[in-house]
């Protein structure tokens, strides 16, 4: 049994790590502050006596005794973390330094969840670890994409300066139960739209691709490296290669809801990629074989019935 902080814990992908690291026998503290995570997605464990629920904010420092820490506290989907980007930029960099200090402190190991954000709108196609991204330093998303950057040197200088046993993944977008019914991401508007037989938004040509992964898979690939070779640092990509058109998406949603929804077509963001696909070939070899095996027609059907139940 190990004692684990989850910063982020109540957001969607944290309260899927909390439950599975509980049910594999070990203590949980679920640190967060609630801005985009909710407590309904945590109220299961509770009860749970090893279980322990924080409200923090890690751009503030925080101290508990722990083995190892997953990093995940920070805004994903444009819509929240371009709300207040000063904030967003503050809980990579501050919060980064703040968890990288305790791992220090305590000698804990540290995962950070990075992002395919830091490839940017990408030159090389699919991308592999080695890619140096193509990011613009000053748009409306930079405050994530340079926050997380910034965050991955911090890490890297706290392996290099104090020996801080660190771990980077970047995850490639991700999808499943517990994401927010107003998350604003992609997957849980059209299915949602598709659910209240609303417009669904595409923006832009709808031509734009991204490669979607089901939340089990990546669960099991932040384990696989948090407890991997110490020598193994990261950065891993951790995606599904399977790419899809937004277009592609949404006649899949239509299809799985049975929905009379109609595509309508927006203005594309500001910078929005147009391309994004991760090359997993490092993860296969260094995590056991890891690979995603829930493909995205059986993901969604799953993702459906959870969003059924918030209508
Ligand atoms: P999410 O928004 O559902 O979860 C983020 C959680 O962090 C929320 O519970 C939020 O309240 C909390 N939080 C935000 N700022 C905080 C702060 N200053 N202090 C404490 N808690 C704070 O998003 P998610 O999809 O679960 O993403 C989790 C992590 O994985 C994030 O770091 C994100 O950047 C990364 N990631 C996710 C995806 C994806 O597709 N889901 C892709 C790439 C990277
Ligand atoms: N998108 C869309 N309609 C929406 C929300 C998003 O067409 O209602 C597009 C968005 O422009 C982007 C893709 O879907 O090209 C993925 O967007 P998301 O916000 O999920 O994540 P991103 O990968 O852009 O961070």
């Amino acid at each position: 049994m190990k004692k684990i902080l989850i910063t982020g814990g109540a957001g969607f992908v944290g309260s899927h790590l909390c439950e599975r690291l509980l049910n594999e026998g070990n203590e949980v503290i679920c640190l967060d502050n609630y801005f985009t995570g909710s407590k309904e997605n945590i109220v299961h464990l509770l009860d749970n006596p090893y279980f322990e629920l924080v409200r923090h904010d890690i751009t503030h420092p925080y101290f508990a005794e722990v083995d190892q820490i997953y990093n995940l506290a920070c805004p994903a989907s444009p819509v929240h973390y371009q709300y207040n980007p000063i904030k967003t930029i503050k809980t990579s960099v501050l919060g980064a330094v703040n968890m990288l200090g305790l791992a220090k402190r305590i000698n804990a190991r540290i995962l950070q969840a990075s992002t395919s954000e830091v490839y940017g709108d990408p030159k090389v196609h699919p991308q592999k670890e080695e890619y140096w991204g193509h990011v613009n330093p000053i748009g409306i998303r930079s405050c994530y994409d340079e926050g997380k950057r910034c965050a991955e040197t911090l890490f890297m200088d706290y392996h290099i300066q104090n020996q801080v046993a660190i771990k980077i993944i970047r995850i490639f977008n991700t999808y499943g139960p517990n994401m927010n019914p107003s998350d604003g991401r992609v997957v849980s508007n059209f299915i949602m739209q598709a659910l209240r037989g609303e417009d669904i938004t595409i923006f832009g040509d709808g031509l734009q691709t991204r490669s979607f992964q089901y939340v089990d898979d990546l669960v099991e690939g932040m384990i696989r490296m948090m407890n991997s070779e110490p020598e193994f640092l990261g950065p891993v990509n951790l995606g599904n290669p399977n790419e899809f058109t937004m277009l592609e998406l949404a006649q899949a949603v239509i299809k799985l809801t049975g929905s009379k929804s109609k595509l309508i077509f927006m203005p594309l963001p500001q910078d929005d990629p147009k391309q994004r696909q991760p090359d997993i070939s490092l993860a296969k070899e260094k995590l056991n074989g890891w690979q995603p095996n829930i493909q995205l027609e059986s993901g969604l059907i799953k993702t459906i019935d959870y969003f059924k139940t918030k209508l």
